[in-house]
């Protein structure tokens, strides 16, 4: 209520003004399809939805402002028939339901004066099958008994499935629903429930009319519902799941009680709703939506139950911290059109992880999003990669926006941005534009000017480099050393790309950050061509991405490298990771020797930092798999066993009591790569627990499982597949189940891989987990290549049909990459641009970049792997 009152007044500036890249907000200005000569204000809106006939009869009811006579009135609509359009009680002289351009028109027999107007229609609309829209979600209980309940996915551009209304973002309205449903149903909506009347067999169910907000937040679920709640100061806090689960749902309900404190804090301005639920979903759709006040997430994020792992109770914490921020960052203020879209998933992205770094420091958070950092910076390296903020010219290729630029390199950006300028100065910034922008819309510029204005400095000139401009820079340094020994580098930069000696144009103000020997880091802006530094002690370590926060890759000089090499076990974590992630891109661009990563790791000591051996884990995984079937290959899986197996003997087989999370990640990552090395040890050990395990789950630990299952799948004969076949059949705990099915894709013999691939599309796979088929797909990729891109290519309709939103992203850019290995190029590139659309050319342009970089560095990389090993060998 505080929110709704606060909400009308803000209304009464909807702006007569503008928006485009480098300027602020304006509503006239902000791109779009739909006239802005009418606006809504306010919806009524009620559904009345038939299951046995997969419709919605809809009645609707819209207050509109029109600022300039009219005789039209153009909004958006798709499937939906209008019957007794009216404005103001006079029906309307014609109605069109375009749903190729996903728009209605109504035209009216005489002009529309300016002010307040109303229109009113009735209409019949589609349930959906597939998550967009309002939808029909089938699951199968623990108990074996078969459910269905309806829920809602609406961004980018699917509310018009459900009701029409004007489905843009700088459209914001109020919404007053009203739903009938089964009078057995619980019902959870934005807003709390108004008012509920039981006519029979069914109730009607209003929610309070919720405050101005953009139309792809809607939400709405209905189904056989249990819930746990609790206070968050002023807010109620709930958690909802289907009967049977709530228990499920404590974990989840204590975290949105934190995390919400945590964000009306740091915010500085209250969670303006008077509830915030959050619902899971038995399947629906792979991630969660951050509608406003009703959160929706596959269960599998949100519900813990013994069988859990370790994985999925961060995933629980992170993606919560996630989508909560986006209460603010996204609801209360939205971007103004989908080219700002950076400005929700950057920022959820970055205060999540900052969050959850916070509460669980033990996790080393931001440590372990490196990997996704390194990834990023990988995809931003092609030639054909993209700006933070691009242009959307269309709201229905707004999707394609929804990537790894826009998600991670937009968080370590920010991240990037919190460090130079200080936190504090930082978060006054944040606090100033949410003040400035709340119940409205933002472009980029406007929190430009408000980090200005918290910092006194002029913060767009070196921001919009990183997200006005594609791609990122490879600072190259070289050290010189006067007679006493203290040290001078020179700092220079170029754009970084995936092949040495490709060229491709950019500048960037980079804020660098530079730990000389043991003394604090100090921030440096780069703008200059061999601009000097003073950095320390000669021989001293030096790292000029400190702590790996940095979105730039660092190249040094001979000597500098070697005194890094030297001091690698004892260096701080953060500079570690960055030379490594470093040293292995500049590999495999061919851009520095491969010997100078290999050179790293006997240097690593008994450091047992994880991300550190993880990265290893990973280097030397992608190296074995390029090796496979070649003559090096065995003589280089016994170096690489040999570095790996003193840091595996030191954590030993067994969780210690009381042991950290690292020490549980770092032992999964070493265990995997041994076995994929064909540690024999390992992999007997492995097996001999497995029959154990037959007999006592209990005897392997669940975070160990998704190791222990894929090493004994990898060797396994008939009868073994079907054992563990035979527990995924039977398992009836969510999680396990999963991991079962995923460890059967790992088998290396290529009869029972065919199985699995059979299993993979088989109906014993329960309809929530409609997802899991694509990854389980996947799973076959890294040994049977082939098998997995015939399963994907000859099913790839009913694989790709539960992500409709994601399918052309996940065809143009995913699926080339991944498959790289399973059929000739040319192959995989018609077949993506058969099933896409002539304008995500450059998403393909991407994809396609991935799949021959990987070809090339195969190829690149074997004969100097293949040498060194002979080296040590002699
Ligand atoms: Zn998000």
């Amino acid at each position: 209520m505080r929110s709704a009152g606060r909400a009308a007044a803000l209304l009464m500036l909807i702006p007569a003004a503008a928006s485009a890249a480098g300027a602020p907000f304006d509503f006239d200005r902000a791109p779009g399809r739909l006239p802005k000569d009418v606006v809504p204000l306010g919806y009524r809106l009620a559904l009345v939805p038939d299951i046995a006939a997969m419709a919605i009869a809809g009645r609707e009811s819209v207050a509109l402002r029109v600022r300039s006579a009219t005789r039209s009135i153009v909004f958006n609509s798709l499937n939906e028939k209008l019957s007794d359009v009216r404005v103001d009680g006079v029906a309307a002289a014609a109605v069109d339901s375009d749903d190729a351009r996903q728009l209605t028109t109504v035209t009216l027999a005489a002009p529309l004066p300016p002010g307040a107007h109303t229109l009113a229609f009735s209409y019949v609309g589609r349930l959906e099958t597939q998550p967009h829209g309002l939808f029909l979600q089938s699951y199968v209980s623990a108990d074996g008994t078969a459910g269905q309940l309806l829920s809602t996915k609406m961004e980018s551009t699917d509310a018009r499935r459900m009701f029409p209304c004007w489905d843009e973002p700088a459209f914001r309205a109020t919404f007053e629903l009203t739903v009938t449903v089964p009078a057995a149903w619980a019902t959870v909506s934005n807003m709390p429930v108004a008012q509920r009347t039981l006519h029979g067999a069914l109730a009607t169910v209003t929610f309070q009319r919720s405050p101005y907000m953009p139309s792809y937040l809607i939400e709405f679920t209905g189904g056989d519902l249990e819930s746990v709640t609790a206070a968050a100061g002023a807010t109620t806090v709930g958690v909802w799941a289907v009967r049977g689960r709530a228990r499920d749902a404590q974990v989840a309900l204590a975290d949105a009680q934190l995390i919400l404190a945590d964000y009306d804090d740091y915010f500085g301005f209250a969670f303006p709703l008077p509830k915030l639920d959050s619902i899971a979903i038995p399947g629906g759709f792979g991630g969660a939506m951050e509608n406003w006040g009703a959160i929706t997430y596959n269960d599998r994020l949100l519900l813990l139950t013994p069988d859990s792992t370790l994985a999925d109770r961060q995933a629980e914490f992170a993606v919560q911290a996630h989508e909560i921020a986006h209460q603010w960052n996204g609801d209360l203020v939205t971007m103004g059109w989908w080219d700002d879209l950076w400005l929700n998933e950057s920022f959820a992205s970055w205060r999540g992880a900052s969050e959850t770094d916070q509460r669980h420091p033990e996790w080393h958070w931001w440590q372990r999003q490196d990997a996704a950092r390194d990834g990023a910076l990988r995809a931003d390296a092609r030639l054909s990669t993209h700006a933070i903020q691009q242009p959307v010219a269309d709201e229905l290729q707004a999707a394609n926006a929804f990537d790894q630029i826009t998600y991670v390199k937009g968080q370590w950006v920010l991240r990037m941005l919190e460090s130079y300028l200080g936190p504090a100065v930082f978060r006054d910034g944040i606090r100033r534009y949410l003040q400035a922008r709340a119940f409205g819309n933002a472009t980029t510029t406007d929190l430009w000017e408000a980090l200005a204005a918290a910092s006194g400095q002029d913060v767009a000139q070196a921001a919009r480099d990183w997200t006005a401009q594609a791609g990122f820079p490879l600072v190259s340094v070289a050290a010189s050393c006067d007679a006493g020994g203290a040290r001078t580098i020179l700092l220079s930069q170029r754009r970084y790309t995936l092949r040495a000696g490709e060229r491709a144009p950019g500048r960037w103000s980079v804020p660098l950050r530079i730990r000389a020997g043991s003394a604090a880091p100090h921030t440096e802006l780069l703008t200059r061509d061999a601009q000097p530094s003073a950095a320390g002690r000669c021989g001293e370590p030096l790292s000029v991405n400190a702590d790996a926060i940095g979105f730039y890759r660092v190249q040094y000089d001979a000597a500098t490298l070697a005194a890094d090499t030297r001091a690698f076990e004892a260096v701080p974590d953060g500079d570690r990771t960055a030379l490594l992630d470093d040293s292995w891109a500049l590999a495999l661009a061919g851009a520095q020797p491969l010997d100078a990563y290999l050179a790293l790791l006997p240097a690593m000591g008994g450091n047992r930092d994880p991300r550190a051996w993880e990265q290893i884990a990973a280097a030397l995984t992608t190296l074995g798999h390029y090796e496979r079937g070649t003559r090096g290959h065995d003589a280089f899986a016994a170096r690489a066993r040999a570095l790996l197996r003193p840091v595996y003997d030191s954590l030993g087989w067994d969780p210690r009591p009381r042991e950290a999370p690292d020490a549980v990640r770092l032992r999964r990552a070493l265990l995997t790569v041994l076995g994929e090395l064909g540690d024999a040890g390992v992999l007997a050990e492995a097996r001999r627990r497995f029959g154990l395990f037959l007999e006592d789950r209990r005897v392997i630990h669940p975070d160990d499982q998704d190791t222990v299952l894929g090493l004994v799948a990898r060797g396994a004969n008939a009868a073994t597949f079907e054992r563990l076949h035979s527990l995924a059949a039977a398992e009836k705990d969510a999680s396990a189940r999963r991991r079962y099915y995923l460890a059967l894709m790992r088998v290396g013999d290529a009869a029972l891989a065919a199985r699995a691939a059979r299993i993979a599309l088989s109906a014993e796979i329960p309809p929530q987990d409609e997802l899991l088929r694509l990854r389980l797909v996947g799973q076959l990729i890294d040994r049977h290549a082939a098998l997995a891109w015939a399963t994907l290519r000859d099913n790839a309709d009913r694989l790709l049909a539960p992500f409709p939103k994601y399918a052309p992203l996940i065809v143009a850019e995913q699926i080339p990459e991944a498959y790289w290995e399973g059929a000739p190029p040319q192959e995989i590139e018609s077949w993506v641009r058969g099933r896409l659309p002539a304008e995500m050319a450059p998403n393909i342009a991407r994809g396609m970049e991935s799949l021959n970089e990987q070809r090339t560095e195969k190829a690149a990389l074997l004969p100097a792997l293949d040498a060194w090993v002979a080296r040590r060998a002699r």
